[in-house]
């Protein structure tokens, strides 16, 4: 049974899942040439244990976590590690013997680029756990951490911390966030009917590492085989799938949260104060596959989808691939004059890209582009307070108000207006008739806010 109406807020825009989601996931081939970033996740960006001309070998550790917030980094293929900023039409320097390179975010980051050897050589660094049952929580823990794994669903959160709630915090649930509730993409879809066993296996470990007895795996009504699917395989084990009505954002944490168990994350508030914590199905399988085939994470599963392309499809794609080669994996574009946008990630969350050389990353969920029709550019107009916004914010925020308090740079009234709360899904942008940026505005408002705090600490 599907609940009709799960969270506040939230729009249904045209989900353009039809272009993939019958698509079977197909197994890039090798390519010439890896770009790794070093900063693939939150925290802080990983040290670099190689430097150009050294050697490697698939999975082998190339950099390594630089604090508790912080993960190691694996070579996707064997080969060399060569130095190419200067040739990249992403601009870039060198720094402390890396190249430092224009990544996804427009922001400079440390990249290491590996020439492959075409053998594909493994390091084999990280031994199989076959009996992980008989594991310590830590032992566990630790390997999640070994094999670089961060949360795949897009905000590549390191997932050994996710998995170190404080003693105090008194976790009793574990959610799987499998509604995939972004348009246009069905990477996790397919992994559910491709992967279902390593999915419950992955699940299973990140159960035993929380030492809890409660698992809900949500999943939006608009994907019924794979519903069907894991329930199947979670009966055997006494997980409980949910189907959750078909609406954006349903796969943010607090709403999900409180669709599956009713519970709500108090304003201003991490999701684990209400006993839950949240994992994506893409990052219980590599889990999986950390612990019980010793793969550190150095792939994921990606949509490469949107009008333009030729074939749109899903992917396992190595973390380095470039744009460009991802796109000739679909075939390439019918038009190349016709390209209104190049976005990482789906159309309400991702981000638009200037490169083509800028590098698939480990929470890179889809690759979408748009013809130049269906990214019709608008001038914004004022504010006519029509209330739209309001009625669709899932956090009950204020956008309107928010959006004019940036506007003139009144940061401390935005922050009391609770913009840190803004999860950034777009969904007040996306309704408003006069075409406000209104997530522009909350990204610059809340790094304003964010700096003037650090300043206050000094
Ligand atoms: S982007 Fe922020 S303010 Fe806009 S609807 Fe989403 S949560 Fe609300
Ligand atoms: S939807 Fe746009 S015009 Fe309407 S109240 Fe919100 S910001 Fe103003």
């Amino acid at each position: 049974m599907i609940k009709k109406k799960a969270f506040s807020g939230g729009v249904h825009p045209h989900d353009g899942k039809e272009l993939t989601n019958t698509k079977n996931i197909k197994i890039a081939p090798l390519m010439k040439e890896y770009a790794v970033s070093l900063s693939q996740h939150i925290g802080a960006p990983a040290k670099a244990i190689v430097k150009v001309g050294d050697t490697v070998l698939k999975g082998q550790k190339i950099a390594e976590a630089n604090g508790f917030v912080s993960v190691p980094i694996h070579a996707p293929t064997s080969g060399t590690i060569i130095s190419k900023n200067k040739k990249t039409s992403a601009g870039g320097r060198m720094e402390g013997g890396v190249d430092s390179v224009i990544g996804p975010t427009g922001a400079l980051v440390p990249m290491l680029t590996i020439s492959a050897d075409g053998e594909d050589t493994p390091c084999n660094d990280l031994e199989p756990i076959l009996s992980w049952q008989d594991c310590k929580p830590e032992d566990l823990k630790q390997r999640v951490l070994d094999a670089g794994i961060v949360g795949m669903g897009g905000a590549a959160f390191p997932t050994h911390v996710k998995l170190s709630p404080p003693p105090s915090q008194n976790i009793d649930t574990l959610v799987i966030n499998a509604s995939e509730c972004e348009p246009y993409l069905s990477a996790d879809h397919r992994q559910m009917l491709e992967d279902t066993k390593g999915i419950i296996e992955g699940i299973l470990i990140i159960k035993s590492i929380l030492g809890i007895q409660k698992v809900c795996i949500g999943i939006e009504s608009n994907k019924p085989d794979a519903i069907k699917a894991m329930q199947e395989e979670s009966r055997k084990h006494n997980i409980v799938v949910t189907a959750l009505p078909t609406m954006y954002p349903q796969g943010s944490e607090k709403q999900l949260i409180y669709a599956i168990t009713g519970r709500k994350v108090p304003m201003g508030k991490l999701p684990m104060e209400t006993g839950c914590v949240v994992q994506n199905i893409g990052t219980a399988f590599a889990i999986y596959e950390a612990v019980v085939k010793g793969k550190p994470l150095y792939e994921r599963i990606t949509t490469i989808t949107g009008s333009p392309i030729v074939n749109p499809s899903n992917w396992r794609l190595r973390v380095g691939t470039s744009l460009a080669d991802a796109l000739t994996l679909a075939e390439g574009v019918k038009n190349p004059d016709d390209i209104g946008k190049v976005i990482l990630g789906g159309p309400m969350m991702g981000m638009a890209q200037f490169s083509l050389d800028v590098p698939i990353m480990k929470n890179t969920s889809g690759i979408l582009l748009l013809n130049k029709q269906e990214v019709t550019l608008y001038t914004s107009g004022p504010c006519i307070r029509c209330g739209s916004c309001i009625n669709v914010c899932p956090q009950s925020l204020m956008p309107s108000t928010m959006g004019v308090q940036i506007e003139k740079e009144r940061f401390e009234l935005a922050e009391e207006t609770n913009i840190m709360n803004c999860i950034e899904c777009g969904c007040c942008s996306y309704v408003c008739p006069s075409h406000r940026p209104l997530v522009q505005l909350f990204r610059r408002g809340k790094s304003e806010i964010q700096a003037n705090n650090r300043k206050k600490k000094v």
